[in-house]
Formats: structure tokens, C-alpha cells, sequence
């Protein structure tokens, strides 16, 4: 993992654009009214599910340690929030996948509360746009 850090950085460093994929879903994503849909009805039911979800004893453990200045951050995988739920400052909170708690315009990369999504989801619409237009997401890279 180091290593492809390193070389990323490097490329990076170089100048030269550097292209990240994996999302071949992202073409149908982006064109495709149908595969928002799915997109959208997929994240409500994790979202429901979040809604639930609550710190458990390593989360609470970690952020016992922060609050005592033991921990000056958390690097996590997770996608959930429940560190910064337990008490950890959301600053202190490097995700690496992002999180499902904010929606990123994919045009103007404007950052929102999952709430507002999921509220415009539940009242029917079914593929909650950016007020500029452009195609909202969840924050997470899974
Ligand atoms: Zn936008």
C-alpha cells in the first residue's frame, strides 16, 4: 500500500493528469435516469440501516482515548460517521472512503448533509439532483 502511495504521489508531483477508475458504473450513473434510480433506492436501504447504527465499544474506547489527548486521529475505512458519533472531531476523522453522511455533486462538487438527500428520496424524488443541476452522490467510495 505504501508503495502505490508513493508512486501515486510521484505521478501526481509529476504534473501530468493521473485518471483514477474502477467505477465502470459511472458512465451509466451519470447518462442513465434508470441506473440513478437503482443508485438511489440501494443507498436508502443502507441509509435506513445507518439510521440505527450506533457507536459500539471500539468506537466509544477510541474516542475515550481523544478525549484524554491519548489520539490525535483516526484513520478509518469506514463510511459510517460513528466515530465522530462517539466524539472523535470530525477533523480528527481522515476517511479513506469517504462517508455516507454527505452527498458531492459530481459537477460542482458540492458538499451536503445525507438528510436532505434521503428526505427529497422519501418524498419521491427518486434521483435528488444539485440545485445546479448536476448529479448528486453519496460521499463514499465503495
Ligand atoms: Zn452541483
Amino acid at each position: 500500500m505504501k508503495n502505490a502511495i508513493n508512486q501515486i504521489a510521484a505521478k501526481i508531483v509529476a504534473g501530468k493528469a493521473v485518471v483514477f477508475t474502477g467505477a465502470v458504473y459511472f458512465d451509466a450513473f451519470m447518462s442513465d435516469k434508470e441506473a440513478r434510480i437503482k443508485y438511489w433506492q440501494q443507498k436508502m436501504a443502507m441509509y435506513d440501516d445507518l439510521q440505527k447504527a450506533k457507536p459500539n465499544a471500539a468506537h466509544s474506547a477510541l474516542a475515550e482515548l481523544y478525549r484524554h489527548g491519548h489520539l490525535s486521529a483516526v484513520i478509518t475505512q469506514n463510511i459510517d460517521g460513528l466515530h465522530q458519533e462517539a466524539g472523535i472531531a470530525t477533523d480528527d476523522v481522515i476517511e479513506l472512503h469517504g462517508s455516507i453522511r454527505r452527498v458531492r455533486c459530481m459537477s460542482c462538487n458540492a458538499i451536503s448533509s445525507d438528510h436532505d438527500a434521503f428526505a427529497r428520496v422519501k418524498a419521491g424524488d427518486l434521483t435528488p439532483e444539485c440545485h445546479c443541476g448536476g448529479r448528486n452522490a453519496t460521499a463514499a467510495v465503495i
